[in-house]
C-alpha cells in the first residue's frame, strides 16, 4: 500500500510515510540476506548479494519459444511474463575449519554485506570457489581495497580459466587476472575438500561447474547457473537462454543434472533461484516444478 492509496490521509502522515519509503529505498531487502541450513556436519548458508528487476524476460529465456507459449507458462506459474526479478546468491559452506565461498556476486560490497549479516567477515573466508567467470560470479573478487578475501585460496575449473584467459574481457582482467597466481585449477570429479566434488556442467560457459556436497549421509547439489530461472528454465529445460554460450550443450546439461537431482530427490541451490534459492525438483511434463525447501535442512 502507498500513501496515495490511503483515503484522506493527514498531510503529516503522508509526509511521514513518504519519508519512510525513502529510507526503505536506501536499505537492503527487508528479508535477511542469508539463510543458514545444516547438511550433516556442514553449515550451508545462502547469501543474497543482490537482486534486481529484469524487463522483457522473454528476450533472455525461451528464445526458441513463441510469445504465446511464454505467456501461457508464465500465467500457469502465477508470474508475470513482461518483468522478472533476478537474484544473485553466493553460497558459504562451513566444513571443519574451512569457510568455503562459492562465487562472489556482482561486487565486493554486496557479498560482504550479506556475509556480515550472517556473522562472517571477508577475511574469514579460507577458500573461494569460482564456478564460472561471468561478471555476476567474479565481480566480488576485487573491491576498492584490492582483493576482497585477503586470506583465501582460490579454486576454479581449468577449462573455464583457460577459456577466459585466452578470450579475455574487461571483467576477467579486472577481477581474476590480478589473482591468477593464487588460483588452483580442478576438473570434474576433483574435490574442493572432502565431501565437495566438482561436476562438469558445461554449456552455460565452456567450463561451468556444479558441485555435489555430501556430509553425514546427506546430499545437496550446487547447480549454480545450470538453470537460471525457476519456471522458464526448470519447467522447460530445452528453452534457450541468451546467457548460455553453447545453447545445445546447456540444454543437455540441464536435462542430465536436473534429472539426477530429481531422480535422487536431492535438495539443490540455484544461484539465480528466488531467495533463499534452495529447493527440490518434482517431475512435470517436459521438465520440473520447483519445490522450495521448507524445514528439510533444519531438522
Ligand atoms: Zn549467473
Amino acid at each position: 500500500m502507498t500513501a496515495a492509496a490511503l483515503p484522506a490521509a493527514p498531510a503529516i502522515l503522508g509526509a511521514t510515510m513518504a519519508q519512510a519509503q525513502d529510507e526503505t529505498a536506501q536499505t537492503p531487502p527487508a528479508i535477511p540476506p542469508y539463510r543458514k541450513m545444516q547438511l550433516g556436519d556442514m553449515g550451508v548458508t545462502t547469501l543474497l548479494a543482490a537482486n534486481r528487476p529484469m524487463d522483457n524476460p522473454h528476450g533472455t529465456f525461451g528464445l526458441n519459444a513463441s510469445d504465446e507459449e511464454f505467456a501461457a507458462l508464465s500465467q500457469e506459474a502465477f508470474i508475470p511474463a513482461d518483468t522478472s526479478l533476478n537474484f544473485f546468491t553466493p553460497t558459504l559452506i562451513e566444513a571443519g575449519d574451512e569457510k568455503i565461498l562459492f562465487d562472489t556476486g556482482l561486487n565486493s560490497a554486496g557479498t560482504s554485506a550479506a556475509l556480515a549479516a550472517a556473522g562472517h567477515a571477508p577475511e574469514d573466508i579460507t577458500t573461494v570457489v569460482i564456478t564460472h567467470m561471468h561478471g555476476d560470479h567474479i565481480g566480488g573478487l576485487m573491491g576498492e581495497g584490492g582483493a576482497t578475501f585477503k586470506n583465501a585460496r582460490y579454486i576454479t575449473g581449468q577449462t573455464e580459466f583457460d577459456h577466459w584467459s585466452k578470450a579475455g574481457n574487461d571483467t576477467f582482467e579486472a577481477k581474476v587476472r590480478p589473482l591468477e597466481d593464487q588460483f588452483a585449477f580442478i576438473k570434474g570429479g576433483d574435490s574442493v575438500v572432502s565431501g565437495i566434488t566438482a561436476v562438469e556442467a558445461f554449456g552455460h560457459t565452456p567450463g561451468h561447474m556444479a558441485y555435489m556436497v555430501e556430509s553425514g549421509g546427506k546430499g545437496l547439489v550446487l547447480a549454480v547457473d545450470t538453470a537460471n530461472h525457476y519456471v522458464w528454465s526448470l519447467r522447460r529445460p530445452e528453452w534457450e537462454v541468451r546467457f548460455d554460450m553453447d545453447k545445445t550443450q546447456a540444454a543437455a546439461t540441464r536435462k542430465s543434472l536436473l534429472g539426477m537431482v530429481s531422480a535422487d530427490r536431492l535438495p539443490f541451490i540455484g544461484y539465480h533461484m528466488p531467495f533463499p534459492g534452495v529447493g527440490f525438483l518434482e517431475t512435470s511434463g517436459p521438465g520440473y516444478r520447483f519445490v522450495p525447501t521448507g524445514y528439510q535442512l533444519d531438522v
